[in-house]
């Protein structure tokens, strides 16, 4: 008798309930389906066919490629992934021409920054050494989003406290940028404690500047990137 009584719908893992009124609903023009709704029938699409589901919870082993592709790893096999063409080398993908839980597995963890786009790979963060995804045509040394600058942006400097405004995060190193003399940033004996692989940061002295002199008028000095601090709030009461 308690057997009869639990309706086979009720085993989801996520108790979601997936009741038949749904179909009758879905019958409603398309016309009227707002966004919202639409993405809920999408989602009981891909709960319904199962795969959405075994993308997120089986065990797999993801890793990017050089070549923009990206290889998964299962216990049912081992495949290769081109996110941007849309295509696995799974049977699922290839004979049925799915879109395979390996495809939105890949998916899911770039969305999720876990993995880097296509169009990016891992890099290091050349002043505290953590990953990040940097773009796949990049050479030079790269910065964090912590760690990194944006043209505009006030900062101090370390050594002498003065305010300066960045002009451009150069790609290049600081043994590589030489100055108008001729020098590498680096051998600068202001520069000896920040390291020669970091990026060179071009600014300009906030003095410099002037109701008819911004910031591409004036002279532009070059840093290694951990010599410069972003100007806090606080820092801008001060
Ligand atoms: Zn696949
Ligand atoms: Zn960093």
């Amino acid at each position: 008798m308690t057997h009869r009584r639990i309706p086979p719908t009720s085993f989801g893992p996520d108790g979601t309930s997936t009741g038949s009124r749904h179909d009758d609903e879905s019958e409603h023009g398309s016309d009227a389906v707002e966004g919202g709704e639409r993405d809920d029938v999408v989602v009981d699409d891909e709960v319904a066919d199962g795969r959405s589901e075994r993308a997120k919870r089986e065990p797999m082993t993801v890793r990017p490629l050089r070549d923009r592709r990206y290889v998964v790893e299962t216990e049912g096999g081992t495949y290769v992934v081109a996110l941007d063409a849309g295509t696995c080398s799974c049977p699922d993908h290839e004979i049925r021409g799915e879109r395979c839980k390996h495809l939105r597995r890949v998916a899911i963890e770039v969305t999720e920054g876990r993995l880097p786009a296509p169009d990016e790979r891992v890099g290091v963060c050349a002043v505290c050494g953590v990953e990040t995804f940097v773009p796949l045509t990049a050479s030079g040394p790269r910065l964090c989003p912590r760690h990194d600058f944006e043209r505009g942006d006030a900062v101090h400097d370390r050594e002498t406290g003065k305010l300066l405004i960045v002009t451009r995060v150069t790609e290049r190193r600081a043994d590589e940028y030489r100055t108008d003399e001729g020098r590498p940033i680096d051998e600068y004996p202001t520069n000896a404690v920040y390291g020669a692989h970091e990026p060179v940061i071009e600014a300009v002295y906030a003095e410099s500047l002037g109701p008819a002199h911004g910031i591409d008028d004036a002279r532009r000095y070059g840093f290694p990137a951990s010599r410069l601090v972003p100007v806090t709030d606080a820092g801008r009461d001060r």
